[in-house]
């Protein structure tokens, strides 16, 4: 019978993660008397980003975490979207701002990203944070990143030295997630689309993370036996970008799909909205969930 890798199950993680969080609302609601609250800015009615909104909002109220969600047409311009978000971004009832992307045509992104407050930044796609991240200081990280790097070390996945492969760089994910890699001492190489013989380049991996949107593209024969494979990937099916069946024989630990990276994202968005809220209301310390946090600031 073939080895079968540890499976790294992000539902029970993420599941923890929310109810520490949960805990820390009402602990900061008993000593502010205002609970945190996430603004969810949505422009258009994109039937997925409906959806992923909803899901959004349905899990802040579950952990005590209000939610105001502003709805803007498709056809609201850059101008208006700054507008709503600069607003947001200076009203002391909301914490956390959350820009539900993409936008849809005509939407200048990066326009609208910048108009969040890095305090309240807390799907971490400014600049701010994206530069926090790269230099492993304590920040607001992406949440899907951030939520790799919380399984990693739920898993004691030891990092320094070891050779970590990201397959994908786009600016909420690859990137994002070799630069924390990176800020924990692994040694980072980046593929893309325009990557030459990327197998053989995945074959040399400790760490494997796949964030590529095709389905199955890792097969199991490219795995080093006993690497540590994170799925990122979300494909129609619920497939992920790893071939799971034949990977599963030969990593050492994996992530299903679903269940392993999908849910974290979620969880660590609530403990960053819970993050801002102690630090805007005086109840804690600023980014206290940050995966970042004691990764050496010189890096
Ligand atoms: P994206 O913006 O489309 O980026 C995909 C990346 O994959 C790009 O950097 C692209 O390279 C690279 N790529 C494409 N084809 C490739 C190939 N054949 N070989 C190597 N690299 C290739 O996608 P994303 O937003 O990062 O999302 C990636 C996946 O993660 C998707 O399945 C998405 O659904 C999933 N995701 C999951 C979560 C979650 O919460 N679990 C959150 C976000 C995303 P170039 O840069 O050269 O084009």
């Amino acid at each position: 019978m073939s080895q079968t890798a540890q499976l790294m199950d992000g539902t029970s993680l993420a599941r923890r993660i929310v109810e520490q969080a949960a805990d820390r609302a009402a602990e900061i609601s008993r000593r502010t008397g205002t609970s945190p609250c996430l603004a969810t800015v949505l422009v258009g009615e994109d039937p997925a980003s409906v959806t992923y909104v909803r899901m959004k909002r349905s899990r802040c109220a579950k952990a005590g975490i209000r939610s105001r969600h502003i709805a803007l047409p498709a056809t609201a311009t850059t101008a208006e979207l700054v507008d709503t978000l600069t607003d947001l971004s200076a009203d002391p009832d909301v914490h956390g701002i959350l820009l539900q992307h993409p936008c849809g045509p005509g939407i200048d992104e990066r326009a609208a990203f910048e108009a969040i407050a890095p305090e309240k930044d807390v799907d971490g796609v400014t600049m701010r944070s994206f530069a926090a991240m790269g230099f492993g200081l304590p920040g607001f990280v992406s949440c899907t990143p951030g939520g790799i790097m919380r399984l990693l070390r739920e898993y004691d996945v030891q990092l320094p030295g070891r050779h970590a492969v990201v397959v994908g760089r786009s600016p909420i994910l690859g990137k994002p997630v070799g630069m924390l890699l990176l800020a924990a001492d692994a040694t980072v190489t980046y593929c893309h689309s325009r990557t030459a013989d990327l197998s053989s380049i995945v074959r040399e991996a400790d760490v494997v993370v796949a964030a590529v949107g095709r389905p199955r593209l890792i097969r199991g024969a490219d795995i080093k036996p006993g690497a540590v494979v994170i799925d990122a990937g979300y494909n129609p099916g619920n497939i992920g970008d790893v071939d799971f069946d034949t990977a599963v024989t030969r990593a050492g630990l994996i992530t299903p799909v679903p269940g392993g990276v999908g849910p974290m994202t979620i969880a660590v968005l609530l403990a960053q909205t819970v993050d801002a809220a102690a630090h805007q209301l005086g109840a804690g310390h600023w980014a206290l969930s940050s995966p970042t946090v004691g990764a050496s600031s010189r890096r």
